[in-house]
Order: structure tokens, then C-alpha cells, then sequence
């Protein structure tokens, strides 16, 4: 007889695992269909002795002082800054847009100021943004949308930017500085020894038992608990009585190679070329020094683990219609970024977790 049984071992899985252990000295079941810990953050050593993230490119950064403490107790860091070129018309040029990327393309050499001018006389202005494609050409303008996003993000969601939610390319800033750094968040670290050993303290506890290559559907008939926890999609545990929520994932290729390194920066995006959108060399991201080097190609997919919720309109409505459901189960709690169909980095998840321990877990 467990206090709670935690579905799903990932970020909101191990962060809820840990608190409940550590601070309400409750007794928890971990369970996960996958073989290991860490959800989709899971690294691990290849046969070639190189740490891959082994489902994308996972890169640490928040502005959140408190997810950076909480987890701190579990890890030390690596100070890493991510850099992401893209291939376009032959070249490689430094995403999110700016100032370099500007004077290199049209090879101008402009200032700041004039970089600001120069977007606001290309940009088109609309009067509300209400999809990823006026995200853009509201900002940066028809051509530099057509360059770096608009094919990039079929290749990556089979659906053109004008049938996403402006948030899904408002991810990625425009700026008119020399910024060539992926993310503007204050803390951007890496775990030193990786993400699983992370993991692996987080779960380090007594009152926690973690058994892998277990599905909740396999053992929900006969498991007695008092609380459940649910990481995994909520579409799922409704047993789809709304029809699917669309997912997209990913296909990964690797490859490793006899050289220390194969790209000048961890990701190349490709946004007009090939059917991969990106090649990823983790040794860039881990700081890891080895003579051999291994790169991931992604390969977007509509079947497969689901790795994307799809952030359209119509899927939000029947994400809530599963929501409604979900309030009304007093005994189960949905948390992460598959129960909450929502596209949450990292560090969100872990907010989002440790919000709902105190607000809701703490208080059962
Ligand atoms: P998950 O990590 O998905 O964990 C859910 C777990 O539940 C899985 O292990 C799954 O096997 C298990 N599960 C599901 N259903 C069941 C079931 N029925 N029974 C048992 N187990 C079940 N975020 C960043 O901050 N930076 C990045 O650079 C970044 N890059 C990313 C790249 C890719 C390709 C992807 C897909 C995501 C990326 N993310 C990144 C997002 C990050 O992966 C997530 O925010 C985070 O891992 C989500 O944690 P989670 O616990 O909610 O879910
Ligand atoms: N995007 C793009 N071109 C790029 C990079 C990103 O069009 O060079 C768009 C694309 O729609 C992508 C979204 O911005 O899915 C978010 O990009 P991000 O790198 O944050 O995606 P993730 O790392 O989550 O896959």
C-alpha cells in the first residue's frame, strides 16, 4: 500500500516523487513504461562512450531563482550559453535574429538603431496577433519569415505558422543587438553530470520505489493507493472518450563520428533543406572531451512517443473538455507537459510541479 503512485518519471514525475518523500515522509510508487528515469530529459553514455541526450537536445535555462535552488540540491552545474545557426541560401547565420545575422544576410552594416528601423519599415502590422505566421511578419517582416520560419515550422508540425498559435514561433525572440545566444533566461546551466544522475538523487529516498517498464494501464486494476499523480497524456487516461489530442514527435538519428567535433555550435537548423529539421552534437551542450563526436539528425513525425502538444485553437477546446474531467477526480492530480497539454520547457514543468505540491499535494 503506497500514499501515492506517481505516473510518469520525468521532470513532474521525480519533482513530486522527491517532495512528497522528502517533506510529507509519505510513502510513493514511481512507475514508467519507458525502461529509465527522466522522461524525455534522459542522457546517457552511447557505446562510444559519449553523453547523448538521447531524446533531443535538452538545454537548461530559467529565470526562475527558486527552480534553480530547488534543483541545486540535486546537482552542480556547467555555465553554458546554447548557440543555434541556421542554414539558409548556403550559409550559416546566427537564429534568433540579430544585428549579426541582419548585416550578414543583406550584408549591410547597420547599427542597433538602424537594425529597429529597418524591421519596422519591413514588418507588417496587423491589429491583433492571432497565429505564428503574424508572430513573425509582424515583427521581422515577409522575407526573413520565408528565410527561417516558414518552412522550419511545416517540416516541424506539418502545418503552416498561420495554423499555430502565435506563442509557438514567439518562442524564439528577434533582437537588434549582437545577442547570438539562443535564450535570454538569467540562469542558463547544465547539470554537470548530466540530467539521470540528476534524477537519480531526486529519487534517492527511502519512502520512494521506482518500477520501470510499467504502464499504469497494466497495474491500475490491482495497485492500492491513495492518491494518484498523472504525467502521462490525459487524452489516454480518458481513454480517448473525446478523440485524440494531436501530438507530433520526432525520429532520431545517430550518428557518431571519428573527429572531436562535427559543427561549429550544438544545433544547425535547416529550416528550407532536407526532412530533418536540425542536427544536434551534444558534446557542444555536456562540455564532455572526447576524440569521437556524435551528432542527432530530428526527424519530425506525426506517430511515435508523443513529444509536441500542438498548440492550435481547436485543440485547446478539447484539451479543456478532458480538463473539465479532470477537476472533477478529487483522488488524481495531472501535472507536465502531456497531462496539461501544454508546450512547458523544463524549468516550467518543475514550477509547475512544485507549485502543485504546495497548493494542492501538501494539503491532501
Ligand atoms: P515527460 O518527460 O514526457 O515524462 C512523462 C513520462 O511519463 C515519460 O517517461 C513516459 O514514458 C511516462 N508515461 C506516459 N504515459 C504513461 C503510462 N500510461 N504509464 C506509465 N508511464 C507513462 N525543455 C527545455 O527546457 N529545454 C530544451 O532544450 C528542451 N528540448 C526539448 C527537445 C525535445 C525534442 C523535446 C521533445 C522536448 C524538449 N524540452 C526541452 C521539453 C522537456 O522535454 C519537457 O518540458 C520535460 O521533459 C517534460 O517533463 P514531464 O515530466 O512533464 O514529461
Ligand atoms: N522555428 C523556426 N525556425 C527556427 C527555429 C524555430 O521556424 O530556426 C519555429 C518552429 O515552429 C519551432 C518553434 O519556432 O517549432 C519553436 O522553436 P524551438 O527551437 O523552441 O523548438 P523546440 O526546441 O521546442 O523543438
Amino acid at each position: 500500500m503506497f500514499d501515492f503512485l506517481i505516473v510518469g518519471a520525468g521532470f513532474a514525475g521525480c519533482t513530486l516523487a522527491n517532495c512528497i518523500a522528502t517533506n510529507l515522509n509519505r510513502r510513493v510508487l514511481l512507475i514508467d513504461v519507458r525502461n529509465h528515469i527522466g522522461g524525455n530529459a534522459y542522457d546517457s553514455y552511447n557505446p562510444d562512450g559519449v553523453l547523448v541526450h538521447n531524446y533531443g537536445a535538452h538545454i537548461f535555462h530559467t529565470n526562475s531563482k527558486k527552480v534553480i535552488d530547488y534543483l541545486s540540491q540535486f546537482t552542480q552545474w556547467r555555465v553554458y550559453q546554447h548557440q543555434v545557426l541556421a542554414a539558409v541560401d548556403g550559409d550559416l547565420y546566427p537564429i534568433p535574429l540579430n544585428l549579426n545575422t541582419i548585416n550578414k544576410l543583406y550584408a549591410l552594416n547597420l547599427s542597433s538603431q538602424e537594425l529597429q528601423n529597418f524591421y519596422a519599415e519591413v514588418r507588417e502590422k496587423y491589429d491583433r496577433i492571432e497565429n505564428s505566421e503574424q508572430a513573425v511578419v509582424g515583427k521581422v517582416g515577409r522575407d526573413l519569415y520565408e528565410k527561417f520560419f516558414k518552412n522550419y515550422t511545416h517540416k516541424q508540425w506539418e502545418l503552416w505558422p498561420h495554423e499555430l498559435d502565435a506563442s509557438v514561433c514567439a518562442r524564439i525572440p528577434v533582437r537588434t543587438n549582437r545577442d547570438n545566444r539562443y535564450f535570454g533566461d538569467k540562469y542558463q546551466l547544465m547539470p554537470l553530470h548530466g540530467f539521470t544522475r540528476m534524477f537519480e538523487k531526486m529519487l534517492a529516498h527511502p519512502n520512494i520505489k521506482v518500477m520501470l517498464n510499467t504502464s499504469f494501464q497494466e497495474v491500475e486494476s490491482w495497485l492500492k493507493f491513495d492518491h494518484l499523480i498523472y504525467t502521462g497524456p490525459i487524452d489516454q487516461f480518458f481513454s480517448y472518450k473525446y478523440g485524440k489530442l494531436p501530438y507530433r514527435s520526432l525520429r532520431f538519428e545517430f550518428q557518431t563520428h571519428d573527429q572531436e567535433y562535427f559543427q561549429p555550435v550544438a544545433v544547425v537548423n535547416y529550416p528550407n533543406e532536407y526532412d530533418f529539421t536540425r542536427i544536434v552534437e551534444s558534446k557542444h551542450i555536456t562540455g564532455q572531451k572526447h576524440h569521437k563526436t556524435t551528432t542527432y539528425y530530428e526527424y519530425p513525425q506525426a506517430e511515435g512517443d508523443p513529444y509536441y502538444p500542438v498548440p492550435r485553437p481547436e485543440n485547446r477546446a478539447l484539451f479543456q473538455q478532458y480538463k473539465q474531467e479532470a477537476e472533477k477526480l478529487e483522488s488524481v492530480t495531472f501535472i507536465g507537459r502531456l497531462a496539461q497539454y501544454q508546450y512547458y520547457n523544463m524549468d516550467q514543468v518543475v514550477a509547475a510541479a512544485l507549485s502543485v505540491f504546495e497548493n494542492r499535494i501538501s494539503k491532501l
